[in-house]
């Protein structure tokens, strides 16, 4: 199944046999899974049909069209974007086929359990220890920053496995259950005002081997791949035009004719080049994936994807003046999806703090394009040999 012809008919009949409106929206999902029109370019049996994953959008344009359900793939953003390429990448068959379709359905909600508080940008320094006890691991450690874990069903775990080794040898990645015994998750209260993310405690939490993710000190690589598409989920995500922020500050420069000035117009037209710029490339990077997994170039859209989105907040919070300081709502709250462009504008301008900090700081992706892509000599890292245990701490 490689056509576009073939393809938007079978969308079409699949359509005819379940109209979204009088389908139950569950029901709906679970045969588009079982149908292969999930992520037509996964496996038949997976949710795909082993297409090109350009194809993707002819499926995608027929569903709308009829006013189909969609998986709400903001709620489900880890899940999606980053533990079901790392699954299907490095997954047994029999993990592929747990964990692919309740994750893809928003059934089952996913968090990433890799920063610690002594192992951020430098991920590779984590402390949290998975030791082997017959057919489990036993995992002991603090985690930090985990979005979602309040609603997560499974978290993608990376852990030290080999304390001996030096630090990116000795990791093993894991999928770890948040329901068992010995998993504790706070909320961490961020400057929104809103806990969208936790500390998790690990305690003795007893983990399968039958959940280990790749070979036994092999995490490393296997969590490049979810770093990977990390940054191409939180940059690359499909937008009309005027989509994302710049569709808020135009919408605002619009209805408001008394804020508009001169100086504030001309920053305005640069911003949303800019944004249509990072938006077709977006785009561009999108198609590219057709060829594989992201490259490193995914950090360049990851990059510019924060740049704007506080530029575009700044300058709308500046043109409304003394309106745009009062804040709408400090309510403590624990959302359910990550909102990057909810709510007012004092929530936008300081949830976009955050763009630049997570799934990597704009400074260390700045340093994978330095080093990755335009092949400029690497930073000095004279740890790199070093075992694990003897790193200064
Ligand atoms: C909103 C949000 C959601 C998040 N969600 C998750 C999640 O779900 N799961 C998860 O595991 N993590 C999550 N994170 C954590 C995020 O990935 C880390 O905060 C990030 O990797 C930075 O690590 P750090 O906070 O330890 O900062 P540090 O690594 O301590 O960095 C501090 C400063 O030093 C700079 N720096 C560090 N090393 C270098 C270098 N080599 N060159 C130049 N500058 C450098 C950094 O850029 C930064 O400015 C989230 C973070 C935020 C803000």
């Amino acid at each position: 199944m490689t056509d576009a012809h073939e393809l938007r008919s079978r969308t079409r009949e699949f359509l005819a046999a379940r109209p979204p409106a009088g389908t139950d929206r569950a029901d709906f999902l679970k045969a588009r899974f079982d149908a292969g029109l999930a992520w037509v370019h996964y496996p038949p049996g997976l949710g795909g049909l082993g297409a090109p994953r350009t194809l993707q959008a002819v499926v995608d344009a027929e569903l709308a069209a009829a006013g189909a359900p969609d998986n709400d793939p903001r709620r489900i953003m880890i899940g999606l974007g980053m533990a079901a390429p790392t699954i299907l990448a490095y997954g047994t068959e029999e993990q592929k086929r747990r964990f692919l379709r309740p994750l893809w359905t928003g059934e089952e909600v996913w968090c990433q359990l890799f920063s610690e508080p002594g192992a951020g940008s430098d991920l590779a320094a984590l402390g949290t220890r998975a030791v082997r006890d017959g057919d489990d691991w036993v995992v002991t450690g603090q985690k930090v920053w985990t979005s979602s874990a309040h609603i997560a069903r499974w978290a993608i775990l990376i852990a030290r496995t080999d304390p001996d080794a030096p630090k990116h040898r000795g990791i093993t990645y894991f999928v770890c259950d948040m329901t068992d015994p010995g998993v504790e998750v706070r909320p961490l209260r961020q400057i929104t005002g809103e806990a969208e993310f936790n500390e998790v405690f690990l305690t003795g939490v007893r983990i399968p081997d039958a959940y280990r993710i790749g070979a036994v000190g092999e995490g490393w690589k296997v969590a490049q791949t979810t770093l990977m598409n990390e940054r191409v989920t939180i940059g690359g995500m499909r937008l009309p035009r005027e989509g994302g922020m710049i569709g808020l500050a135009a919408a605002t420069w619009r209805e408001r004719p008394e804020l508009r000035t001169h100086e504030l117009h001309r920053r305005l037209l640069d911003l949303w080049v800019d944004a249509e710029v990072a938006r077709l490339t977006a785009e561009r990077l999108r198609q590219q994936l057709a060829a594989g997994q992201p490259g490193p170039e995914g950090s360049g859209t990851k990059l510019v994807f924060a740049r704007l989105n506080q530029e575009i907040s700044s300058l709308e919070l500046e043109l409304r003046g003394e309106e745009g300081l009062l804040y709408d709502d400090w309510t403590m709250r624990r959302p359910e999806q990550v909102d990057f462009t909810g709510r007012d504008i004092g929530y936008r301008y300081l949830r976009t703090k955050g763009n630049s900090i997570e799934g990597g700081t704009s400074e260390v992706l700045l340093n994978i394009v330095a080093e990755r892509v335009l092949g400029l000599p690497a930073e000095p890292r004279t740890d790199k040999d070093v075992a694990w245990k003897d790193l200064a701490r």
